[in-house]
C-alpha cells in the first residue's frame, strides 16, 4: 500500500494483532503490560501497547488472541552444538577431557551430513517447543543446520567449527577460511541466517591460526566465538602449551574485543574479569553444561557487575541433556547465588536479561530479545494456566523460577507461527521420530567398534 493512501486510512493496517493478558517485553525500561497487545507488519512489531489503544489503532489482516497467557520474547540461546541431539545420553557422568576425547570426537569425525541434518532437526523441534528462537551454533558441516533452523523457521548464527590444522575436515587453514566465507556468501542478505568464526578452543587451535580466524571474522564484519577458560583442566593445559591462562592468551593475542564472544569463563580470576570489562568482550554463561561435566560454577554475578555482558546457553544437548533455556534460566539464578553466597545474587530480571537481550549481544544482533517497535517479531506465550505458574505476583520471576518450559503453547519468529497449542507448523513429527530411530541405530553401531 502506497504512503498517500496508508496516510488517510484510520485505523491503520497490520499484518497481525496478537492479544495477550500479560507481556514481559524486556524493552529499556523492562515495561511488563497487562491486557496488551503487539502489532505485527513484514515481520516486525510495529507497536506493543494496551490492547484498547492498539484495537482502536489497528485493522489487522489477522488476529491471535492469547488470553490467558503471557507473551514474552523469544529466548536466545548463545551457545549451543545443535546436531549433537545425536548423542544425547549417549555417554554422561564423564569429566570433560575423557567425554571428549574417549566418547565424543571419535564418533562424531564420522558423522555424514544425513545425520547431521536429523541431529540438527531434532534440536530445532526442542528449540521451538521450549521457546528457543535463536541460536548461536558451533559444529561442521554447518550449512546442514542452517538449512534445518531456515526450514523450520528459526533464527541461527552459524559458526562452523575448527581445531588446529590438518583436521578431519580441513587440510589446511586456507581451505577452513574458504568455507567459512563460502558459507557466509550462502547466507548473505538472509533475514533470519547469519554466520560467525568459531575456534574450537585456546588448546586445541594454534596462536597464529585463532588470529588469522578473528582477521577473518573482522573482514566478514562477524562475531568471533570461542569456547574458553570452561574448566580448571583447560587452564592447565593452556598453561603447559602456551604458558598462558586462556585469557591471557587471548590478551596477548590481541583478540580480547566487542567483536569476541567467550562460551563458558568458569576457571577465571578477578583481574581477567576487568580485563574482559575493559575490552567490551561477551560472554556466555553455560550452567548446566558446567554442572553435567563438574566444570566449574561461573562468576557471573562478578562479571555483570563488572560490566561484562553475559548471555546465556545451554550447550549442547550431549552435555545439558536439554535445550530448553528455562532450566538454564533457573539453574543461572540458583547456582549463582550458592557461587556468590549471596540470596539477592542472579535475580530473576538479572537472568531473564542474559537469555534475552544480553544473549542477543552476543551474537552480535541486539535487536533480538525484546518485544518493541522497530525490532524482529520473535515472541513465544506460556499459558498461565498451568498449575506451576499459579498463582502470579511477578511475571519476571515465573519466567526464571517457576516455568519449566514445557507452558510454551506457541512459538513465532518474524511474525510466522512455528507452534500453536501442540501444533508443529513447520516440522514433520512423524518423520522427525523415525529419524532419531535410525540415528541411535547408527550411533550405537560406531560407538561399539
Ligand atoms: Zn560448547
Amino acid at each position: 500500500m502506497n504512503q498517500s493512501k496508508e496516510s488517510v486510512l484510520f485505523p491503520r493496517p497490520c499484518d497481525l494483532l496478537v492479544r495477550a493478558d500479560i507481556i514481559v517485553t524486556q524493552d529499556a525500561e523492562r515495561r511488563v503490560l497487562h491486557d496488551a497487545g503487539v502489532a505485527i507488519t513484514d515481520g516486525l512489531v510495529v507497536a506493543v501497547a494496551e490492547y484498547p489503544h492498539l484495537e482502536a489503532t489497528y485493522r489487522p489482516t489477522q488476529r491471535l488472541d492469547m488470553g490467558g497467557k503471557m507473551l514474552m520474547p523469544g529466548l536466545v540461546n548463545g551457545h549451543t552444538h545443535l546436531p549433537m541431539t545425536l548423542f544425547r545420553g549417549f555417554a554422561d557422568d564423564l569429566p570433560l577431557m575423557e567425554w571428549l576425547e574417549k566418547h565424543i570426537w571419535p564418533v562424531e569425525t564420522q558423522l555424514t551430513d544425513e545425520l547431521l541434518e536429523i541431529g540438527a532437526n531434532i534440536g530445532c523441534c526442542e528449540f521451538i517447543r521450549t521457546g528457543c528462537t535463536t541460536f548461536l551454533n558451533g559444529y561442521f558441516n554447518e550449512y546442514v543446520t542452517g538449512n534445518a533452523a531456515y526450514d523450520t523457521g528459526l533464527r541461527a548464527v552459524l559458526g562452523e567449527g575448527f581445531f588446529h590444522f590438518p583436521s578431519p575436515h580441513f587440510p589446511t587453514a586456507e581451505d577452513c577460511w574458504q568455507t567459512i566465507r563460502a558459507l557466509d556468501a550462502r547466507y548473505e542478505g538472509n533475514e533470519r541466517i547469519r554466520t560467525a568464526v568459531t575456534p574450537h578452543a585456546a588448546f586445541t587451535v594454534n596462536p597464529d591460526e585463532l588470529q588469522a580466524s578473528f582477521e577473518l571474522a573482522e573482514a566478514l564484519d562477524v562475531p568471533w566465538q570461542v569456547h574458553l577458560a570452561e574448566s580448571p583442566a583447560e587452564t592447565t593445559l593452556c598453561l603447559e602449551k602456551h604458558g598462558k591462562r586462556p585469557v591471557e592468551l587471548l590478551r596477548s593475542l590481541g583478540l580480547l574485543t566487542a567483536r569476541t564472544t567467550l562460551h563458558h569463563c568458569v576457571d577465571i580470576t578477578d583481574d581477567e574479569i576487568a580485563a574482559l570489562a575493559d575490552n567490551a568482550v561477551n560472554v556466555v554463561h553455560n550452567p548446566a553444561s558446567n554442572l553435567k561435566l563438574c566444570s566449574g560454577v561461573s562468576p557471573v554475578q562478578k562479571m555483570i557487575e563488572a560490566g561484562v555482558t553475559v548471555g546465556l546457553g545451554t550447550d549442547g544437548a550431549s552435555s545439558n541433556n536439554q535445550l530448553n533455556m528455562f532450566r538454564d534460566m533457573a539453574l543461572a539464578a540458583l547456582i549463582g547465588k550458592v557461587r556468590h553466597n549471596d540470596a539477592s545474587a542472579m535475580s530473576a530480571q538479572t537472568v531473564l536479561d542474559m537469555a534475552t537481550v544480553n544473549s542477543a549481544q552476543c551474537l552480535g544482533w541486539p535487536e533480538l530479545g525484546r518485544i518493541e517497535a522497530g525490532c524482529p517479531a520473535d515472541m513465544i506465550a506460556l499459558d498461565l494456566a498451568s498449575p506451576n505458574l499459579v498463582p502470579m505476583f511477578s511475571p519476571v520471576s515465573h519466567a526464571v523460577y517457576a516455568a519449566t518450559g514445557m507452558e510454551v503453547c506457541m512459538t513465532m519468529v518474524a511474525g510466522e507461527i512455528l507452534y500453536l497449542y501442540g501444533d508443529f507448523r513447520t516440522i514433520d513429527m512423524q518423520a522427525l521420530k523415525r529419524n532419531a530411530f535410525r540415528a541411535v541405530e547408527w550411533v550405537r553401531s560406531k560407538a561399539e567398534r
